[in-house]
């Protein structure tokens, strides 16, 4: 499952596992509405992208998850932004995932809109309810949380995220994603949650 080798197949049970939760809550969004809007693809597919699944395999991944559509309308509406997002179409600009900043400051998502970031886009009452449908946090341990995103500090919500549901690695408060660094991408985040499991 290392970078590279991974299928379709292998992405429900790594998203759940190691990604944080702008990605995961676009990948709950994905399974519930068989359907991501154009900036939720967008974000998801740059994402995974840089997760290592290559393009064959994308396109795999997205046909099977808009199961309501036809394959008509698959190719036509979505095959292309796919394949533009591995810089295959138009300018074959090979797109970079982006990073929380970019995430966090740019195409602001509107009410019925899945990307963004969880903690700066979504309210205090929705925030919680997927930090418990997700991860099963207390409501001790979602105070904190809260309490970050309250004064802004989104990048330190989504650390403390990380370092509570990777305590069985050992992980300690203040540690972050390593030298007690902060969350500042997803995929850096994805990758740390990943290397911990093989410790
Ligand atoms: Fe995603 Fe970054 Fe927000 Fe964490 S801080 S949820 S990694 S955008």
């Amino acid at each position: 499952e290392d970078g590279g080798h991974i299928t379709a197949a292998h992405v429900d049970a790594l998203v759940r596992k190691h990604a944080p939760m702008c990605m995961r809550s676009l990948h709950e969004n994905l399974r519930r509405d068989k359907h991501l809007k154009h900036y939720g693809r967008l974000q998801y597919n740059l994402f995974l992208k840089d997760l290592g699944l290559p393009i064959e395999e994308a396109l795999v991944f997205w046909r099977r998850a808009f199961s309501n559509k036809t394959d008509d309308q698959f190719n036509k509406e979505y095959k292309y932004n796919i394949r533009h997002g591995y810089g295959l179409e138009g300018k074959r600009v090979n797109y970079p995932a982006k990073s929380c900043v970019r995430i966090i400051t740019q195409d602001q998502p509107g009410p019925q809109d899945n990307h963004g970031c969880p903690f700066r886009h979504y309210s205090q009452g929705n925030l919680s309810a997927a930090l418990t449908a997700h991860y099963g946090l207390t409501p001790n341990e979602q105070s904190e949380i809260l309490t970050a995103v309250k004064a802004q500090h989104y990048h330190v919500g989504c650390t403390r995220l990380f370092e509570i549901t990777h305590a069985k690695n050992g992980v300690r408060k203040g540690d972050g994603l390593g030298n007690g660094e902060s969350a500042s991408h997803p995929n850096r985040y994805f990758e740390r949650s990943f290397e911990l499991a093989k410790d």
